[in-house]
């Protein structure tokens, strides 16, 4: 546990260190849960926008981006259910003044008895090496059994708390799960409370209730009322998908974990309208088609995990979370959920428009049903992070700090460095930048040791970096060095742009 904690804190000095990320007006000690993206940081957020946009928008015939305001209209939020039902159940400590979320407390809890049945399990893998049959062990174990048991019985109270708003339950469940809180290791609970999630404003000058509007919080609701702008004035076919990125807003309980749980935050959600009925399939597809988006950062495979919902949203038929290994342990990254036809349902009701498509195939009218794919651009940024973030001991005992992020996604693609500052090589480098720049984001470096140099394009991610010396001056030819194998190469300057497009372009990404 500490060593994550360690990881994590590695991770955000790193991001300070090097322009990734400051806290938000930090010369004032900061706004809680608030973050700003550095120079090098929006050019990774901007990175990983575009290989989203590009994989969602670009690359599907059949979907379309928009961006809609921030501000809505405010029965939106009626229509949408998140005036009524965007809670959180909180609890406090009463000893340590901390706040908690209750159903997390509980998530937390049963993770520890996973932990639990996994020890066992590998227990097990120990005691009877080669003849181990894993799936037998789990179903026969009585300790296995046990826990697994201990699980099931709090997810089941779990859910039907939470489905029934019965706070009590949850606040009995938490006791009787002998719960305390991890900074006072005290039992001394409030009772639960529902607090809601959403930030309100007022609009011009008028106050009161009227004039009450809220920061959306999530991009999805700006889709929904415009399913029929988008699906008339770009002659839509069902079934399409609407996408789009932008802020969204939740006043959250806990906003720890540095920008994975913000209070201002981005994401990238993309909205599919499809027949009712095969909302099944689309929600499969989705599921397949966005664990595939992320499988090919090359991050591991291991990384991901799926986790289907216990608590499914007061709008969905089916909900699974794609989870990261992020440096605090397994967490939502994603989220795909079958929405049905709720959103433009309710939109119909409290607008009083008809939200439906034409289908000449069926030659019919319906609302269609709708599968969400909701990803957090900044957990993408955490999860590209601190999964490239790598302390390497190298052949000759020296060590780097090196980010190995995927090339594609990296701030810089190339570093152009002269061996000195004179003798014509900056006029060089500063030449063959000229080259590059229209396709890729170069940096000129010109101070200190050659080696000192590599090791801060290294901390940075650049893939690449490129030496001119006197050679260069005779024959056209520079090193090129890779940043994950540091191997070096002599290669002509003619060469440079396609060895680096090879290997930087979001094509390698996208096949
Ligand atoms: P969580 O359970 O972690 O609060 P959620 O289930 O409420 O998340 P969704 O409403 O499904 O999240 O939102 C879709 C995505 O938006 C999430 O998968 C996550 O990546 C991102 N997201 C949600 N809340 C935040 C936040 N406070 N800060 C950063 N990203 C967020």
């Amino acid at each position: 546990m500490e060593q994550k904690e360690d990881k994590l804190k590695e991770v955000i000095s790193h991001a300070k260190e090097y322009g990734f990320v400051f806290p938000s007006s930090e010369i004032y000690d900061g706004l809680a849960a608030t973050y700003d993206y550095g120079q090098l940081g929006s050019e990774l957020k901007n990175n990983i926008k575009s290989y989203w946009w590009k994989s969602m928008v670009q690359m599907h015939e059949n979907i379309v981006g928009i961006d809609s305001a921030i501000f809505m209209h405010p029965t939106t939020w009626k229509a949408s259910g998140h005036v009524d039902a965007f809670n959180d159940p909180l609890i406090d400590n009463k000893d340590s003044k901390k706040r908690y979320r209750a159903d997390v407390l509980l998530e937390e809890h049963m993770e520890k008895i996973r932990l639990k049945i996994e020890k066992e399990v590998e227990k097990g893998v120990k005691r009877f090496g080669d003849d181990f049959d894993e799936h037998q062990f789990r179903a026969t174990n009585p300790n296995v059994l046990r826990n697994a048991e201990k699980i099931k019985e709090i997810e089941d109270r779990m859910r039907t708390a939470l489905e029934t708003n019965d706070l009590e339950g949850v606040y009995q469940l938490i006791m009787d799960c002998e719960i305390v809180c991890p900074i006072s290791g005290s039992r001394n609970w409030t009772e639960v409370r529902q607090f809601n999630l959403m930030f309100s404003t007022e609009l011009g000058s008028v106050a009161g209730d009227a004039a009450t509007i809220y920061l959306r919080p999530e991009t999805a609701q700006g889709i929904f009322v415009n399913f029929l702008n988008v699906q008339k004035s770009g002659r839509m076919k069902i079934p399409f998908g609407i996408a789009q990125i932008g802020k969204a807003f939740r006043n959250e309980i806990v906003a720890r974990q540095f920008i994975f749980r913000m209070r201002e935050f981005e994401q990238m959600e993309m909205q599919f309208f499809c027949r009712p009925g095969e909302e099944m399939k689309w929600y499969e597809y989705w599921k397949d088609t966005r664990s595939k988006w992320h499988k090919a950062l090359g991050l591991g495979d291991n990384q991901y995990r799926f986790h289907d919902h216990i608590k499914l949203a007061h709008y969905a038929n089916a909900a699974c979370d794609i989870e990261f290994n992020f440096p605090m342990g397994f967490k939502e990254l994603e989220g795909i959920h079958s929405r049905t036809d709720f959103d433009l349902k309710q939109h119909e009701q409290f607008s009083g428009k008809k939200l439906q498509y034409f289908d000449p195939e069926l030659n019919q009218n319906y609302v269609p049903f709708v599968v969400e794919t909701s990803v957090g651009l900044d957990r993408m940024f955490l999860a590209v992070l601190s999964a490239s973030h790598k302390n390497e001991v190298l052949e000759d005992g020296s060590e780097r700090t090196v980010l190995s992020i995927p090339p594609a996604l990296a701030p810089y693609k190339v570093a152009v460095m002269p061996l000195t500052k004179k003798d014509g090589l900056p006029e060089k480098a500063r030449e063959i930048i000229d080259g590059l720049k229209f396709d890729f984001l170069c940096q000129y470096d010109e101070k200190d040791s050659i080696g000192k140099r590599y090791r801060r394009q290294d901390a940075i991610g650049t893939p690449f970096s490129v030496t001119v010396d006197h050679e260069t001056l005779e024959n056209n030819t520079v090193t090129i060095r890779d940043r994950d194998t540091m191997d070096q190469v002599r290669v002509s300057i003619a060469d440079l742009h396609r060895m680096i497009d090879e290997k930087v372009s979001m094509r390698t990404l996208l096949v």
